[in-house]
């Protein structure tokens, strides 16, 4: 490509999808690219969300949509210079770079510059880049629930209401299910597409199932709509519970359109608060909400581009040991382990499960088990909707299996099972039972937990956060049955 010629068209990448990315000076144009499905087995209906959303943003107006092997060759069939937002991740950056398109210095993808961060970052010279203070420098900054230069209600967090377990008695924590998108001809088209690609060879993993997320700019803002109006009130309290006959409880699902860029942070944020002042919602689950999208989100995002490419290699835990079959195959029918085996089910059945089975159920037995780093993270961006590399770094290796040795979290997530009995209503209906470590009851996620510490104990040692959990390991009677009971039934389903 002509180096010197003039831009002529605005390159719309996959997860650069809504309105908010649109340039009235340029034309956009999209480009499908095949080899991306042929080099990492997606989920199959991760496949199908992209595919759909970026063939509905290109029918929504007269952009140019080039179906092609390879980006390369897509933009060969352009054949003048491209611009492009900053793309969302490393290797995207190098792909636009290495095919000559002129990257834009930012994205309005996010509600944060990297100015703002990098100026928070180095204003707090060598502390830790809290997620709390970051989150409370952002509502200052973007005028966010406050009143003057205060937190509306006084307090800057609800954490402590908003962790109720599931109600007891109730099958599900709502009368009404969350909005589904009504699948359209684009949904049908995509559908025999990926067909034909399977039965050419290009592996998928999980089920196809009817479309759960919204693919376009008016479904996510119906979807939007949907959550503010039906689930906003519900969200802050029950945020940390699991249900096993409802998988969605009061979450609004809509990281995948926000990660494709159908919707923009700052209008889902606007849109919480304003339920809040109507008074649709109360301020503990709306901060709670609100916490999630401009600290969470934006945190993880910049953590990602702060913390360096080698950050996603760390394994300070020397974890080792490669995903069985089972794992990396989503097999939920082999797991007895009623709380793995129903969120396994759930990332199979649609690629998706809220925040607590994510960090406290899937991240939580590869931390315990040991799964090498980058194998999960990997794993999780291929079998989620909502998976991309930015959102993997803080999430899977700093928080889920505490790989960085405690930059992102200040201690491991490992659990046992009374923490899950607590959260949930799995343990019930399960074979194993949560108080009890040794023997054909064991629960695997409290012997797991006591297996971890053992193993890892002179690693942790140095962590005043795991001190007591340490004491508790050296006052460990059955330690030794239980390293034998975990190593011997190590790698099966549990
Ligand atoms: C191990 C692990 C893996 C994860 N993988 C992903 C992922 O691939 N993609 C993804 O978007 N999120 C990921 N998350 C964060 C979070 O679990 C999901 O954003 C959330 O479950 C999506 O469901 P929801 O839209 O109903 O979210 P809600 O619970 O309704 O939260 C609202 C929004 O806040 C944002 N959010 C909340 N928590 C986080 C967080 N920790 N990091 C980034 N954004 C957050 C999301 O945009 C989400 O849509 C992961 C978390 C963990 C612990
Ligand atoms: S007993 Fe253990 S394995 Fe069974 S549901 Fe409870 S935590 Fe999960």
């Amino acid at each position: 490509m002509d180096g010197g010629a003039r831009v002529t068209h605005l390159w719309i990448l996959g997860d650069q999808l809504g309105a908010h990315f649109d340039d009235d000076s340029l034309p956009s144009v999209l480009i499908e690219s095949r080899s991306m499905f042929r080099r990492r087995r997606y989920h199959r209906q991760k496949a199908h969300l992209i595919l759909t959303a970026m063939r509905m943003r290109a029918s929504e107006d007269d952009s140019i949509f080039v179906r092609a092997e390879t980006f390369a060759e897509g933009l060969a069939q352009i054949g003048t210079p491209v611009e492009v937002w900053h793309p969302h991740s490393r290797a995207a950056v190098a792909m636009a770079r290495r095919l000559g398109a002129v990257i834009r210095e930012g994205t309005p993808g996010f509600l944060t510059s990297w100015e703002e961060f990098n100026a928070w970052a180095q204003g707090r010279g060598s502390s830790r880049l809290l997620l709390e203070d970051w989150y409370r420098t952002t509502r200052r900054e973007h005028h966010i629930l406050m009143e003057g230069d205060d937190p509306v209600g006084g307090r800057w967090n609800f954490d402590e209401l908003n962790r109720e377990p599931p109600p007891r008695g109730r099958d599900q924590l709502l009368d009404r299910a969350p909005l589904c998108p009504t699948e359209t001809d684009v949904d049908q088209e995509v559908r025999e597409v990926l067909d034909r690609w399977e039965a050419e060879g290009i592996e998928f993993l999980g089920h196809d199932a009817p479309r759960r997320f919204a693919a376009s700019r008016g479904e996510a803002r119906a979807a939007l709509d949907d959550f503010i109006t039906h689930r906003l009130a519900d969200f802050g309290p029950y945020e940390d519970a699991m249900m096993s006959g409802d998988p969605f409880l009061a979450h609004s699902l809509l990281s995948a359109p926000l990660n494709l860029g159908l919707l923009a942070p700052g209008e889902v944020i606007e849109a919480a608060v304003r339920a809040y002042h109507a008074g649709f919602a109360p301020l503990p689950s709306v901060e709670g909400f609100v916490r999630q999208v401009a600290g969470w989100r934006e945190y993880v995002w910049h953590l990602y581009w702060h913390l360096g490419e080698d950050y996603p290699e760390m394994n300070v835990l020397e974890a080792r040991t490669p995903g069985p079959t089972w794992f990396e195959e989503l097999e939920s029918t082999a797991i007895s382990a009623a709380c793995l085996s129903d969120v396994m089910a759930g990332v199979a059945e649609r690629g998706w499960v809220h925040h607590i089975p994510r960090l406290m159920i899937l991240a939580n037995w590869a931390l315990q088990r040991g799964y090498e780093p980058r194998m999960i993270n990997d794993w999780f961006q291929r079998a989620f909707v909502d998976g991309y590399p930015w959102v993997m770094a803080a999430n899977v290796i700093g928080m889920g299996l505490f790989a960085d040795g405690g930059i992102v979290a200040t201690k491991p997530y490992a659990s046992g099972g009374a923490y899950i009995n607590r959260m949930s209503n799995y343990c019930g209906g399960c074979r194993y039972s949560p108080t009890v470590r040794v023997g054909d009851d064991a629960c695997p996620f409290t012997a797991g937990y006591w297996w971890f510490l053992d193993r890892n104990r002179e690693r942790l040692a140095g962590n005043h956060r795991m001190s007591r959990a340490l004491a508790g390991l050296r006052s460990r009677p059955d330690i030794g049955e239980i390293r034998a009971q975990e190593e011997s039934r190590f790698g099966a389903a549990p």
